[in-house]
């Protein structure tokens, strides 16, 4: 039936590509298993997921969203795919992004717009009224909230997972850095890039967690403990004993009512339930966006030199030079905002720049993963805030704003979790005025979601 809602849904264009006799095969394989064997693999046997197109998968297109990587065939699985697979897990196709997960609205995709479901007129002919499902993982989140997959896999590095889970009423996990591996993964900023969870529940994140956690040895950032698979208990009664922190700096401006009401009415159910809510103050959430934006762009901008027409991928015909080569290829291959991305990293590492930015940012950084040290020190379990400032924005206004805008806008409450490196989680909390989702975010303590996903289960 997943199958049926992906044809039935292909105008919202959540899919690039599908694995219809890869998933197939593993569903036929999954279905012999329970009749004859009567056992399952785990509990994602013969579960439909999706897959970010940045996540490489053995002889599958992975492109990115991008033309520079259209003809590119990877020859291996990255960890999180062959995970899925070995779990038994039906791998239904990629998922449509914003180009090299830069951006917020799955807008900036080789592939065109990402719709979402929410609030769209499936009768209408040509509709021009829409949503955007948010991004960079949009199609993963629209997969899910279609029903076109159970679960998804995203990335994020600013916020990709949390923002379009958000904006198309799922649940989105980042987990802390280390606990997933990033093999695999099309790496855009090594020291943020996660891999996220996005499913329709809390409980169906934890099952995905604990089938995806743990040390590779692919990967040297993932930590070296052996990871314990937990569950959530059925009922989850009391939140008696924690401490939720709401920290006063992400009164963000431009928050919407809708969103600020379903903050205070989350607190204040924390509140009646016994559990410890006090205002908490994180004093450089301020400087982190334009921080994020400084050490962002220097990774991505060394990321990106691979893509030189020789390795992967696109390659232009303009061979006159080996420098015209490279020039032409990157300048066909790549869009406005990835260039642009590229052109900012290499100016902010430039040698007479290099202290005043990159220096500078790291510096700051590290002050922003202090104000998450210290309130945790202070006792606080997990913070409370928004996941993004309003309801999905309607496509024609968001295509109009520049990308580097709804950036800084769209990303103020969720990168500063990447820049720390600590766990974080969004679910859907209500509905807009206009009818459509509103997400809040659980901020957790590195290594504890246990802790923070159990408190999105009672919240859920
Ligand atoms: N919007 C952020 C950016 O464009 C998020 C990126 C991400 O998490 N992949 O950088």
């Amino acid at each position: 039936s997943c199958a049926r809602r992906l044809d039935a849904t292909k105008i919202l264009n959540a899919f690039v590509s599908r694995t219809s006799d890869i998933s197939s095969r593993q569903a036929k394989a999954s279905q012999k298993r329970l009749s004859y064997a009567k056992k399952r693999l785990s509990a994602l046997d013969g579960i439909p997921v999706a897959v970010k197109d940045n996540f490489c998968m053995d002889g599958v297109h992975t492109t990115c969203a991008s033309r520079m990587l259209l003809p590119y065939v990877p020859p291996y699985d990255a960890t999180m795919v062959a995970k899925l697979k070995s779990h038994g897990a039906v791998i239904m196709g990629k998922t449509n992004m914003d180009e090299f997960a830069m951006g917020c609205g799955s807008v900036d995709s080789v592939h065109g717009p990402v719709r979402n479901p929410w609030g769209y007129d499936f009768a209408a002919e040509d509709n021009d009224l829409w949503h955007i499902a948010g991004g960079s993982s949009g199609g993963s989140a629209v997969a899910v909230a279609s029903g076109a997959a159970l679960a998804a896999l995203g990335s994020d590095t600013g916020g990709s997972t949390r923002n379009p889970a958000s904006y198309t009423g799922i649940v989105g996990l980042k987990p802390t850095y280390g606990l997933l591996s990033r093999h695999g993964l099309v790496p855009l900023v090594n020291s943020m890039d996660v891999p996220g969870i996005m499913t329709r529940c809390v409980r169906d994140a934890v099952l995905m967690m604990n089938a995806l956690a743990g040390h590779d040895v692919s990967d040297s950032t993932t930590v070296p403990r052996l990871y314990e698979p937990f569950e959530i208990p059925t009922d989850v009664e009391s939140v008696r004993d924690l401490h939720v922190g709401i920290p006063k700096e992400y009164h963000a401006p431009g928050t919407s009512a809708d969103v600020l009401a379903a903050w205070r009415k989350i607190a204040d159910a924390f509140e009646k339930a016994g559990a410890k809510v006090s205002q908490v103050s994180m004093p450089h959430t301020s400087l982190s966006i334009v921080c994020y934006h400084v050490l962002s762009t220097c990774e991505i901008a060394s990321n990106m030199a691979r893509y030189d027409g020789i390795q992967y991928g696109h390659r232009s015909s303009d061979e006159s030079s080996t420098e015209q080569l490279y020039a032409a290829t990157r300048h066909e291959g790549f869009n406005d905002v990835v260039r642009g991305r590229i052109l900012a990293g290499n100016y902010f590492l430039l040698k007479e720049n290099y202290d005043t930015y990159f220096t500078q940012a790291q510096k700051i950084r590290r002050l922003i993963s202090g104000d998450f040290w210290h309130v945790f020190e202070s006792g606080v379990d997990l913070l409370l805030t928004p996941t993004v400032l309003s309801d999905a924005p309607d496509y024609t206004f968001f295509s109009k704003a520049d990308n580097r805008t709804r950036t800084q806008e769209q990303d103020v409450f969720t990168q500063p979790v990447n820049m720390a490196g600590v766990p974080a989680v969004t679910l859907p909390c209500g509905l807009s005025e206009r009818q459509l989702p509103i997400g809040l975010q659980l901020i957790g303590q590195p290594f504890k979601e246990k802790t923070m996903l159990t408190a999105a289960k009672w919240v859920e």
